[in-house]
């Protein structure tokens, strides 16, 4: 009997053991399986925000694709007419040099017509300037041209302007051309941006936008982007200056864009904005 009850006792023993084990791989692979939906989860959300923003970008550059048509429609429709008129008056202009105010009425209707023309070259290169012609340029020579550029600019407002060290030896594959705009639009606005008396850097970003961009800072102690503008600035025509067209960013974008770089906008920690343009560094072989 008592060799029965015994039996029986071991039985039971194993079939609880069995039980718990079972439970323990059951409740080992219930965890599991929860890790595995939670990273699934965040994966797919990951992935899904990845999405949003591509299709963002994609709807971006429809309406800037179809903004660019029409506005180099209209900008190839003014600029002939717009030829003609600056060429009668610089004709008047010189007619009437020597008679008083209505030369300095002629030199006036010149001047507005050549800042109408540069609205207007900005315009036909926003909507698709020429293909970037590359080659290998210094970073610092670019830098150091845009300082120049600006210099009247700097030293009407005493703005301190400085080029860092480390953009020396730092080389680009680039359109020289292209690229030297691109920083001066930035530096324009940084000067326009900071107060009498500022200070505007301009250096190599610490960061890399991914593999085979470095990236140029240009830097400035203004009051920075209101953080509800900061993703329409490069907005075609937004300005939220008196005598602004609006273009001067977007032409950077552009020209960001068809170096196959980056530009992105950040305000800093300690007050005023940094603007990053990434473009791609050269890969061959030093001489
Ligand atoms: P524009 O200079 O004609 O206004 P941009 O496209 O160059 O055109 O600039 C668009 C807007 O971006 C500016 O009007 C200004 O509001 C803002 N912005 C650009 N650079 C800076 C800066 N460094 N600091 C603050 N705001 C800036």
């Amino acid at each position: 009997m008592s060799a029965g009850l015994l039996q029986r006792g071991e039985t039971g023993f194993h079939q609880d053991n069995d039980l718990a084990a079972l439970i323990l791989s059951f409740n080992d692979v219930t965890e599991r399986l929860k890790q595995s939906h939670e990273t699934l989860g965040s994966e797919v959300r990951r992935l899904r925000e990845q999405l949003e923003e591509k299709d963002r970008e994609l709807e971006r550059g429809r309406r800037l694709a179809a903004l660019g048509e029409m506005a180099a429609g209209v900008a190839h429709e003014i600029r002939n007419p717009l030829g003609g008129i600056g060429l009668y008056a610089s004709l008047l202009a010189k007619d009437l040099r020597g008679d008083g105010e209505k030369h300095v009425t002629a030199e006036r209707i010149l001047a507005g017509v050549k800042n109408l023309e540069a609205i207007v070259g900005d315009i036909l290169m926003f909507a698709g300037g020429a293909e970037p012609r590359c080659g290998r340029a210094a970073a610092s020579k670019i830098a150091e041209e845009a300082v120049a550029l600006s210099a009247p600019q700097a030293r009407m407002k005493r703005v301190r302007f400085e080029c860092g060290a480390s953009l020396q030896g730092v080389e680009l594959d680039c359109d020289e051309r292209q690229i030297s705009r691109a920083l001066l639009n930035l530096v324009l606005n940084a000067l326009d941006a900071v107060g009498a008396g500022g200070a505007v850097w301009i250096d190599a970003a610490m960061d890399r936008a991914s593999e085979g961009l470095v990236g140029i800072a240009v830097e400035d102690d203004g009051p920075g982007i209101p953080p509800e503008q900061l993703d329409r600035i490069f907005n075609p025509f937004f300005t939220t200056k008196d005598t602004g067209t609006g273009l001067g960013l977007g032409i950077v974008h552009r020209i960001a864009e068809a170096h196959g770089g980056r530009i992105t906008a950040v305000n800093r920690p300690g007050g005023g904005a940094r603007f990053t343009l990434y473009v791609p560094q050269w890969q061959g072989t030093p001489k």
